[in-house]
């Protein structure tokens, strides 16, 4: 047997975290490291934060899993709070990104030929991602998660990120929808413009598509904004998100409006653990933290302070970082070495980001990420721009 115990699709650092306080990890050998990737995007209120932990804590002692057969209120709770934040008038909860995605790929379908139309094709970007389900890489159309998949699921035209025109003419008969990410994150921190997204939604509203937003790892206040689109000053029809939603508890959420939800009746859909009254004590301990009085506006001026070092970094070492990009607290930079060496070299000098794709370097810092953490970080992140690069 060579296959090892844990089926190897990951090709992981070695090192493995066995705590962690606010921004900062402790090692299995002890040694301390600095939390700028959040696990992804998603320990959004940091580590062992004492009100999710508490609200974990207690719940799980009370009842943590009783089905979608019986009201669950902790879900109408967050449904509800959701709804008043949001342009959603209604909120589904899966266990992932990538169900959230599944599910608005089916309302899509679903709203259209309610209609008794036959419109089931998605317009979508390149560079996206969208999850690992069959459907979501056909969605993403990453040659590299596609590659021994065949076949792919069908029903994607694939347009240039930030090109309108090209979205216009990829409009046709059969077209449903349009699902882009208002920043990419795995393609490599790129935000759209606002006329973009504006623009977007006006051709929408033109040929009678759904807006669908994917908010997974923009969402829940990374941006500075409680949703990322709130920066265009455009509401979708559908939104999907997850990543930073349960601060580290598995949760996804579908929100719509009643128009784009309007066929999602009784027995349509279902999930097992969706929703389940932990998952939902989770997501209501991170809301009561991100919908607290002023926390969105200190992500934003954290994000300026980051954005104002990221900069300068840049500035002194411009052999070494060719750009910095991004939007709040979902910060890249564009490295000259391979952002996989630099990634691991800042992970030798204790500070954790996160590859993405254009060679970019994501900082993803909890939401509540202080000026002590962000100079550290920075700190090292010269320290690393000053090593000699291994030739690439
Ligand atoms: C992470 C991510 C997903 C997939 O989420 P999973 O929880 O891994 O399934 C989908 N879309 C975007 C934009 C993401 O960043």
């Amino acid at each position: 047997m060579t296959i090892p115990a844990l089926m190897p699709t990951y090709g992981r650092a070695d090192v493995a975290f066995e705590s962690g306080e606010g921004c900062w990890l402790t090692a299995t050998d002890g040694r301390r490291y600095l939390d700028f990737g959040s696990g992804v995007a998603v320990n959004s209120l940091g580590h062992s934060h004492p009100h999710l932990v508490k609200a974990i804590q207690e719940q799980a002692a009370r009842v943590i899993h009783t089905s979608n057969l019986y009201r669950v209120p902790g879900q109408e709770r967050a449904a509800a709070r959701l709804v008043e934040n949001t342009f959603a008038d209604t909120v589904f909860f899966n266990n992932s990104g990538a169900e959230a995605l599944e599910m608005a790929i089916k309302i899509a379908r679903r709203y259209h030929q309610a209609q008794g139309s036959d419109r089931y094709r998605v317009i979508v970007a390149r560079q996206a991602f969208h999850g690992r389900t069959l459907a979501t890489i056909a969605a993403g159309g990453q040659e590299k998660h596609l590659a021994g998949f065949a076949p792919m699921v069908e029903g994607f035209d694939r347009v240039g990120f930030g090109n309108l025109n090209e979205a216009r003419q990829a409009v046709g008969e059969q077209t449903a929808a349009v699902l882009v990410e208002p920043v990419q994150g795995e393609g490599g921190i790129r935000a759209a413009d606002a006329q973009y997204l504006q623009g977007l939604r006006a051709m929408c509203d033109e040929y009678g598509l759904l807006l669908m937003l994917d908010e997974v790892q923009t969402g829940n206040g990374r941006t500075g904004k409680l949703y990322a689109h709130e920066w265009a000053g455009i509401t979708p029809d559908v939104m999907a998100t997850a990543k930073g939603l349960g601060g580290g508890f598995p949760v996804g959420a579908v929100l719509a409006t009643e128009t784009a939800a309007a066929a999602m009746t009784a027995g349509t859909h279902g999930s097992t653990f969706g929703g389940n009254p932990l998952a939902m004590a989770a997501v209501n301990a991170v809301l009561d933290v991100l919908l607290g009085e002023g926390f969105l506006d200190r992500v934003q001026s954290m994000g300026a302070l980051l954005r104002g070092r990221l900069d300068d970094l840049a500035a002194r070492h411009p052999g070494v970082v060719e750009e910095v990009r991004g939007v709040g607290l979902m910060l890249g930079l564009k490295t000259v070495p391979t952002n996989t060496d630099f990634v691991s070299r800042a992970l030798s000098h204790g500070l954790l980001t996160v590859p993405a794709g254009d060679n970019v370097v994501r900082l993803l810092p909890p939401l509540v990420v202080g000026e002590a953490d962000i100079d550290t970080a920075v700190d090292i992140l010269d320290r690393v721009c000053k090593e000699p690069t291994p030739a690439s």
